[in-house]
């Protein structure tokens, strides 16, 4: 299932270009336009989901591929060893901007405790 208003869905489209960083079936990765970090990368399903909240069980091989493209991507980005962060922003309090789930991979620098 795609959106055609979601930008995301977009982008795996091919309708807007990108550089994607790796892909599989399930997802792919991106650089972050407005990066955070030295490396700050989106790792983005395939399938048009907004939150985890609204996966289904039958999804949860989904998951599994994106902290697999994050784990291939730490390695080749050289953060695997000094250290990076991923997170999923969720919904109005963690100030998610873009409604289609993805996790951020950051790092290249020292990221400070989170808050
Ligand atoms: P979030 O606040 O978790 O929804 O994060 C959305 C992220 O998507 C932000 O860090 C944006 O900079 C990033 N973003 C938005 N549009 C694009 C785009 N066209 N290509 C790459 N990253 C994007």
């Amino acid at each position: 299932m795609t959106d055609e208003d979601c930008i995301f869905c977009k982008i795996n489209a091919g309708d807007i270009p990108s550089e994607k960083l790796f892909e599989d079936d399930d997802c792919f990765a991106i650089r972050d336009i407005a990066p955070k970090a030295p490396t700050h990368l989106l790792v983005i399903p395939k399938e048009h989901f907004t939150y985890l909240t609204g996966m289904t069980a039958g999804f949860q091989p989904v998951i599994g591929s994106m902290y697999n493209a994050a784990r291939q991507l730490a390695i080749s980005e050289g953060v695997a060893e000094p250290g990076y962060r991923l997170i999923v922003n969720q919904r109005d309090d963690s100030g998610q901007e873009v409604p289609h789930l993805h996790m951020h991979l950051l790092g290249g620098r020292k990221l400070g405790p989170m808050g």
